[in-house]
């Protein structure tokens, strides 16, 4: 029975319903599959994705306007799709890319945008990928060395991209590009361009071999003057950081509903934990054990309120982007992290049969460790929170003068 939200309208409970069932009768059972019978992840992932779209199960068709092809679902739809395929062990990779590649389209593209490249995504015939990573910049996304330049009605791409999932495969590239080297102060350097990856000049330098099943066409990509028109372009030249940042927040709201992964996790260990007699008793009855379910638990409960609380904050038009980046990193921080301080706690409830690949519990380690750091890593996440806590005025209120020392009125007065 699906956890539903109390503030959730009877709309929005039988959508979760439906996707539930979904997930039961569909995605679950290719899960199963996948982890008896040692099948091949990446088969699996695009015969899971199609079988998803299928049933208008694409988590930017759920999210997507129905002008665009899709059900209009909202954060709260797409949050829930979320959640859910994520218990079911199922990685859809191309879905999830995908979503996040047209997601600066679908917040920042013209109608004609919307139509000729969005419509195509959310129905799942084309597909998309996040192209901002580069060999010699990571998490300072400001720093990005591919060139563009005007020339009549094309700007000119030169340069390299490399970590794209899905590169080798997408047909566009959602990609920013420096256009203005002397603006970067500013943050107006940068420009969003919709590459279409049939252009000439585009090249596949090499594929990366991965840990995780998420193995997805990870690709080194050369942009060789790829010339671009510039009715791709999404907003206006110096545009870039504004669309790339607010794309990431929305990402993130997508990463921290990893939490449906735990769900998986908890059943794993409560069925082990009850089953398993050591010492004379069901090692669920140890304390020991009880608390590293109580972690799991507690975790995936806190995270769960909160992305559904983020995605309605988004759906009611209430989150204004600044703070809504704070809420969004501390939800990919905390979910992600949790994910991963969860699969081990799970493994070791299980014991060695939590090493074994048929748990499952492996790949949703190796899935919260990479969630740490796509997307903006953690650490770099926090820095940002952290900063921006002690940017904030002293509420003075509940401070000690001892504490806070003078203020500039006492300073006068003296
Ligand atoms: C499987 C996979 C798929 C990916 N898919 C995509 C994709 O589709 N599209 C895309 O554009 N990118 C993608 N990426 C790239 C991913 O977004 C980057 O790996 C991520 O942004 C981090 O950059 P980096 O790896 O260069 O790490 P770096 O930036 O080199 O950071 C390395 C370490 O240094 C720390 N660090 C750096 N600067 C600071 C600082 N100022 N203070 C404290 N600590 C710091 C970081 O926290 C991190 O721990 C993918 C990566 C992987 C592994």
């Amino acid at each position: 029975m699906f956890d539903y939200m109390p503030w959730w309208d009877d709309e929005t409970r039988k959508f979760a319903d439906d996707v539930e069932k979904f997930v039961d009768e569909h995605l679950a059972p290719i899960g199963m599959e996948l982890l008896e019978e040692n099948k091949d992840p990446m088969e699996i992932q695009w015969s899971a994705s199609k079988l998803c779209i299928e049933h208008g199960f694409h988590p930017l068709m759920v999210l997507a306007e129905e002008q665009y092809g899709g059900s209009d679902k909202g954060y709260v739809g797409y949050t829930i799709l979320n959640e859910e395929i994520g218990r079911s062990n199922v990685n859809v990779n191309p879905l999830l890319t995908s979503v996040f590649g047209a997601g600066p389209i679908h917040l920042f593209g013209t109608e004609t945008q919307k139509q000729k490249f969005l419509r195509p995504i959310v129905k799942g015939e084309k597909w998309a990928s996040i192209t901002v990573t580069e060999p010699d910049v990571g998490n300072d996304a400001a720093g990005i060395q591919l060139h563009a330049e005007e020339d009549g009605d094309e700007w000119v791409l030169n340069g390299w991209k490399r970590y794209i999932t899905l590169g080798a495969l997408s047909d566009y590239h959602m990609l920013y590009a420096n256009t203005d080297p002397e603006l970067k102060r500013i943050y107006r350097h940068l420009t969003a361009f919709i590459v279409p990856t049939d252009i000439p000049g585009i090249t596949i330098e090499k594929i990366n071999h991965l840990i995780g099943d998420v193995e997805m066409a990870n690709s080194v990509i050369r942009y060789h003057n790829v010339r671009v028109p510039k009715e791709n372009m999404i907003l206006d030249p110096g545009d870039g950081w504004t669309v790339m940042t607010s794309a990431l927040n929305i990402e993130r709201l997508g990463i921290a509903s990893v939490v449906g992964s735990t769900k998986n996790l908890i059943e794993t260990a409560r069925a082990y934990g009850r089953r398993r007699v050591q010492f004379g008793q069901p090692i669920s009855r140890y304390n020991g054990v009880q608390f590293r379910m109580a972690n799991i638990s507690m975790k995936m409960h806190l995270t769960r309120v909160y992305i559904y609380y983020l995605a309605h904050l988004l759906d009611t038009g209430e989150a204004d982007m600044f703070t809504f980046a704070l809420k969004s990193s501390t939800a990919k921080i905390f979910g992600t992290q949790s994910l991963t301080e969860n699969a081990l706690d799970a493994l070791y409830i299980v014991g060695g049969d939590g090493y074994l690949q048929e748990t499952g519990i492996g790949g949703v380690l190796k899935n919260g460790a990479l969630m740490q750091i796509a997307g903006g890593s953690n650490d770099i996440l926090k820095l940002f929170i952290g900063r921006q806590e002690f940017k904030q005025d002293v509420d003075t209120r509940m401070v000690n003068p001892s504490v806070r020392g003078p203020t500039k009125e006492d300073v006068k007065e003296l």
